[in-house]
């Protein structure tokens, strides 16, 4: 392999492009990028960087200097509209078309649209790029009722932020619980403490079925249930979508992301693909009613990803066998999860101090594990987990059983 070009250059692109230059990949490396900053983290930006504590700066993932002197080409602001795979080159939006000897997919997600009336007017805002923050940053300026569509991650992080600010924040939830797609009924319910603590507003099992509107902005959010709520700002974060089109218009698989195998392979072998866009076979996934392949959203995934392609395109291959996890930060509280929960996987909590963890298991086996300001629990997980060492639940129920010493 000579040339090697990456679409997409969010986390996992750059860290495909920075890792082959680490294992000495010497030939040519290209990452194209749509958006126009250099590649930078996003987790910041519904948090310390929306709520003014980190500049656009402290987001990179690496200066500009880095590129030049990695001889990466990074092209910003260009998009890959189509995969010519008989004569291996993209083609750009810019009119280009650039060869390759390999391709990496490394397009990402981007936000579910609400699809109901009004979800175009002015005030009605997602979040998912530093632009998106950006708009974001100066329109809670002026606001003081925020109604947030969908209790997951970024709404609550959002939520989290705004309240600290003293906004009104209402978040609207269709399922009964927050979070309820990715943890256990005892971690939703905490943390729906500690936001209600904080000032927010929560209504559960409501439907949003129209965002109203006065002059072109919203103004008001309609329920199924026939009510009102006024609203300046309406933040909507209920959930992403593959970046998958130019992958299935190439004729390559795609199914809820494109299909990958072990080896994060396509099923054209010049072509690879790697983060959120993925769907790939996993262990810790055997027993969830998806089957055993996951499309999973994670800075730790994308990471590892990366690392793991550029392992096998310079010589090392190895089947991609990480621990999953993922943290969020919403208000002071930190929420770790290791692992891979399924809706009806069992719980056991373990409560040691301020902090408590709560242990998932499917069958007799450990699935995951969800950990709230206990960060030693945390690691310990990912390396219980990462080994397949056995823990049963009544071990993992007794706060003075030592879970460090198994898991090392
Ligand atoms: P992305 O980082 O989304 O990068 C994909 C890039 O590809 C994008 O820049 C896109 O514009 C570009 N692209 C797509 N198609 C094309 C094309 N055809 N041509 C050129 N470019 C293209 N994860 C955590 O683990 N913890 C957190 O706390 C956390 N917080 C988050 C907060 C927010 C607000 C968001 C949005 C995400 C958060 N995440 C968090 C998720 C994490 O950021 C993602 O899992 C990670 O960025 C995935 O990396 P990726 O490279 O696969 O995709």
């Amino acid at each position: 392999v000579e040339s090697i070009v990456i679409v997409g250059a969010g986390q996992a692109g750059f860290q495909a492009a920075a890792s082959l230059r680490e294992a000495g990949f010497a030939g040519s490396l290209t990452l194209i990028g749509e958006e126009a900053a250099l590649p930078y983290q996003r987790p910041p930006l519904s948090k310390a960087y929306l709520a003014g504590k980190t500049d656009a700066r402290g987001l990179l993932l690496r200066q500009e200097s880095y590129f030049a002197e990695h001889r990466i080409d990074h092209r910003s602001g260009t998009r890959v509209t189509a995969i010519g795979r008989a004569e291996r080159r993209v083609q750009l939006s810019d009119g280009g078309h650039l060869a390759y000897d390999h391709l990496i997919l490394a397009t990402g997600t981007r936000n579910r649209a609400l699809p109901v009336p009004g979800a175009d007017l002015a005030g009605v805002r997602q979040l998912r790029s530093l632009d998106d923050a950006d708009a974001l940053r100066t329109a809670i300026e002026g606001v003081r009722r925020i109604v947030v569509v969908g209790a997951g991650f970024i709404g609550l992080e959002f939520a989290a932020v705004c309240a600290a600010r003293g906004l009104a924040v209402t978040v609207i939830e269709a399922a009964e619980r927050v979070m309820a797609r990715a943890v256990a009924p005892e971690t939703s319910e905490a943390f729906r403490a500690f936001h209600e603590e904080a000032g927010v507003r929560f209504l559960f099992g409501a439907g949003v079925t129209a965002i109203e509107g006065e002059g072109g902005r919203a103004t008001a959010i309609r329920t199924a249930d026939g009510q009102s709520l006024p609203a300046d700002l309406v933040l909507v974060g209920i959930g992403v979508v593959p970046n998958q089109e130019l992958a299935a218009e190439a004729g390559l698989a795609v199914r809820d992301g494109i299909e990958v195998d072990a080896v994060l392979a396509t099923d054209d072998p010049a072509i690879s693909a790697i983060g959120d866009c993925v769907r790939f076979p996993s262990r810790f996934a055997a027993g969830m009613p998806g089957g055993d392949r996951v499309r999973i959203e994670s800075v730790q995934n994308a990471v590892d990803q990366g690392r793991c392609l550029a392992a096998r395109l310079t010589g090392r291959a190895a089947a991609y066998d990480a621990v999953p996890w993922f943290w969020t930060d919403q208000g002071p509280r930190k929420l770790q999860i290791a692992g891979l929960a399924a809706p009806g996987d069992a719980s056991v909590l373990r409560r040691i101090g301020a902090g408590f963890s709560v242990f998932r298991f499917r069958g007799a086996a450990l699935s995951a594990v969800e950990s709230v300001d206990r960060p030693a629990d945390h690691m310990a997980a990912r390396r219980l987990l990462a080994s397949g060492k056995a823990l049963t639940p009544e071990q993992a129920a007794d706060p003075s059983f030592d879970l460090k010493a198994l898991a090392t």
